[in-house]
């Protein structure tokens, strides 16, 4: 995965942020999971840094677990 097709990396880690459920919602899946690093398009790191940002709103009820 190159850099340059990272959203994060071109646009800045601020646009992800657990507090704003809606900027997460394009990394999950239909039923409510991460989706995996293919499908996020995010390098490593940042899709390291998104799975948590997600984690954070899951413990406060802004985003669902998925159903499994
Ligand atoms: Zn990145």
């Amino acid at each position: 995965m190159s850099a340059q097709s990272c959203l994060v990396c071109q646009q800045g880690s601020a646009i992800l942020d657990w507090k704003k459920p809606e900027s997460l919602k394009p990394f999950l899946n239909a039923r409510g999971g991460v989706k995996n690093k293919n499908q996020s398009g995010l390098c490593n790191t940042h899709h390291a840094f998104m799975k948590k940002q997600v984690d954070r709103a899951r413990k406060i009820a802004l985003l669902p677990y998925p159903t499994s």
